[in-house]
């Protein structure tokens, strides 16, 4: 089973580049943000603790970013696309437990999607999430508040605001960049400052062969 990593800063592409994957390349998308964001909307025990971390930027502890991914991870059978795991280092190693555990797992790319701090305020201010499957819009492009995909609504997320997105960019700085020298070699590095049409280009170039 292959495994890719996304490693970026808020608002840098994750969620709709691991789509376009997941879409093109089969890989099963797995968002510890959407499971996380679930807990919450079933109001389940966990919800309850993590609602207001996340609300306030912050990262959710690593032991229960490890019992909703694990639950997820092990429903797994085809490749995987991680997007927004591992976000510190003790959840690298942790990966690398069950990499060991699981040892048909190959973390075969890192990719760290860079953006310029200004466009993703931009986006952030401008995002539309789909309730139902996740997937990302612009208020910017989109003509009513429902999902060209699966037709459910479209929302803001309560932590895509300025003040936050702050927040989770110096947390991203402080925690999770350092992750980039962890995988070394592995490690890919594209831009998400233009088209979407480029940055797709740049993904099917890494990804050729997979399909
Ligand atoms: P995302 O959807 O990836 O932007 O994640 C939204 C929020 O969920 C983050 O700002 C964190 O509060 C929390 N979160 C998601 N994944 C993790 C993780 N791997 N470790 C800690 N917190 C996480």
């Amino acid at each position: 089973m292959k495994c890719i990593i996304l490693i970026a800063a808020p608002a840098a592409g994750k969620g709709t580049i691991s789509k376009y994957i997941e879409d093109k390349y089969n890989y099963k998308h797995i968002s510890t943000g959407d499971l996380l964001r679930n807990e919450i909307k079933k109001n389940t025990e966990i919800g309850k603790k993590i609602k207001s971390i996340i609300s306030s930027g912050s990262l959710v502890g690593d032991d229960v970013i490890k019992e909703v991914f694990e639950k997820e991870f092990k429903k797994s059978k085809s490749n995987i696309i991680l997007d927004g795991i591992p976000r510190t280092l003790a959840q690298a190693k942790m990966l690398d437990e069950l990499d060991k555990e699981y040892d048909n797992i190959e973390i075969d790319k890192v990719i760290h999607i860079d953006i310029d701090k200004e466009i993703a305020i931009d986006r952030i201010e401008n995002r539309l999430i789909c309730e139902n499957c996740g997937s990302v819009f612009s208020k910017k492009v989109i003509k009513d508040s429902k999902c060209t995909k699966c037709g459910d609504n479209l929302v803001s997320r309560e932590d895509d605001n300025k003040e936050t997105f702050l927040d989770r960019y110096n947390t991203f700085l402080k925690e999770t960049k350092p992750l980039l020298k962890y995988y070394g070699d592995k490690v890919i590095t594209i831009y998400n400052n233009s088209t979407l049409e480029d940055i797709y280009k740049n993904v099917d170039e890494l990804l050729e062969g997979d399909e």
